[in-house]
């Protein structure tokens, strides 16, 4: 069986090591911190069952509201825009109805499947206790916006078969002790699940992949090389040989494929988040629809996570968008203190096809892309695991192909 080097220990490359093992391969997982302590640590931890579609570039008012910093969604870092341009006009591009209709048919079928994929190594890796089944709740402040959204929601619920309810502020007050007054409303996806430790939950998936007999290794990767009988890894210190390597370097992934003449244009959607004392824990994760923040128990305390800041990925923090969602969230639900020093940030790595690039690279034998999650890598990892595997096998399905990596 061939000896596979996977570089990258998110959510990503460590399901991709174990989908990898399970098929009776070598598997050595590189990392330079341990598994699961960048943007697989810090998201909102949401197994998103509902996303079936994935987040388009809007057009119009919304998207000049974007640009004019109306919107607390996103925020832009001016000076990072130059390097982004490309990425950003193939994804407006990508982001026209009937473009977004064909991807989302794609994307719809990797949603499908993903609550199915992590629930078979929740239970191999005895990791129940991180999870709530609890769904994902939208909530609205205006009764104007709930209703249309609501309209909305039961319609997209009828198309991909998913279980949708809305709930009366009032109804909701009596499932959320923590909620100081009642919000007009809220959307509850009932087939989404939760995390209360997204980190943990990769760092238990790392723990089965070294008891299933998998290797870990901490290595700060510089460059990879095409050798005769497969690839070399530099690392600061030591080199790594296999016969095949997996690219699963999240928002880094880019700029270590670039030696190799692969030009990956990429979208940095960073995120924040920071944690409050929180003395009434809630029952599943909330999204405040009017500030693009979502609101989730941790076992670290409630984490706020704010929307996109398209910033790359060296550039500055600007804690505005968590500020902001932070006070409008205070008004509905008793947050408690914020913790001191725990603010983080990280990076969702957006393609600007929407989808993650996942199979063999075009222009080398050996090389393998698992990377581009964008908002949904930590519900996709395990899927696009199994994908890759596919691919390496031989054996790659239709799904498999669709996201191959082409030129
Ligand atoms: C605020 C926020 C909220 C989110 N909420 C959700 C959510 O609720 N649900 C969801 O599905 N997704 C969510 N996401 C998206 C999700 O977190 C990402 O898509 C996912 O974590 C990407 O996983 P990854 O394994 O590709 O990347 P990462 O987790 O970033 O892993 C990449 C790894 O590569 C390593 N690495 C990079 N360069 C090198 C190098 N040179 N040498 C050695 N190692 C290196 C890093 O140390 C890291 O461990 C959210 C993201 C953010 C920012």
């Amino acid at each position: 069986m061939a000896e596979i080097l996977v570089l990258g220990a998110g959510m990503a490359g460590v399901a991709a090591a174990l989908s990898l093992n399970a098929r009776g391969h070598e598997v050595t997982l590189l990392d330079r911190r341990a598994p699961g302590q960048e943007t697989s640590f810090g998201n909102a931890g949401v197994i998103q069952a509902e996303a079936h579609e994935p987040y388009a570039m809007p057009r119009g008012a919304t998207l000049l509201g974007y640009a004019l910093g109306q919107s607390n969604d996103v925020a832009v870092h001016l000076p990072s825009v130059p390097p982004m341009l490309t990425a950003l006009w193939q994804y407006f591009r990508n982001s026209a109805p009937n473009r977004h209709a064909q991807i989302s048919n794609t994307y719809s079928q990797l949603i499908a499947r993903a609550v199915l994929d992590h629930s078979k190594l929740i239970s191999a890796a005895d990791a129940g206790a991180l999870l709530r089944q609890t769904g994902l709740g939208e909530i609205y402040t205006k009764a104007r916006d709930l209703d249309r959204a609501a309209a909305a929601a039961q319609s997209f619920a009828r198309r991909y078969g998913l279980a949708v309810d809305v709930t009366d502020g009032t109804a909701l007050r009596t499932e959320e002790a923590a909620l100081l007054q009642p919000p007009a409303g809220a959307i509850l996806w009932r087939d989404s699940w939760s995390c209360s430790d997204p980190g943990a939950l990769v760092q238990a998936y790392a723990t089965l992949f070294q008891a299933r007999g998998g290797t870990i290794q901490t290595a700060q990767i510089r460059a990879l090389l095409p050798t005769a009988a497969g690839w070399q890894v530099l690392t600061e210190g030591d080199t790594f040989e296999g016969e095949h390597v997996v690219v699963a370097l999240g928002a880094w992934s880019p700029q270590i494929l670039r030696p190799l003449g692969y030009k990956i244009p990429m979208v940095m959607k960073r995120g924040y988040h920071s944690h409050f004392a929180h003395p009434h824990p809630l029952t599943r994760p909330y999204v405040l629809m009017d500030q693009g923040v979502v609101l989730s128990s941790m076992q670290q305390g409630l984490r706020i996570t704010s929307g996109a800041h398209l910033v790359g990925l060296d550039g500055p923090a600007r804690f505005g968008q968590l500020d902001a969602g932070y006070h409008a969230a205070q008004a509905l639900f008793d947050l408690g203190d914020e913790l001191p020093d725990n603010r983080w940030q990280g990076t969702r790595p957006c393609l600007p096809g929407m989808l993650p690039l996942v199979g063999p690279a075009s222009r080398h034998q050996g090389l393998w892309f698992d990377f581009g999650h964008g908002h949904q890598g930590f519900t996709l990892g395990p899927t696009t695991a199994e994908l890759l595997a596919e691919h390496l096998e031989g054996a790659p399905s239709p799904l498999a192909r669709a996201l191959a990596p082409r030129g």
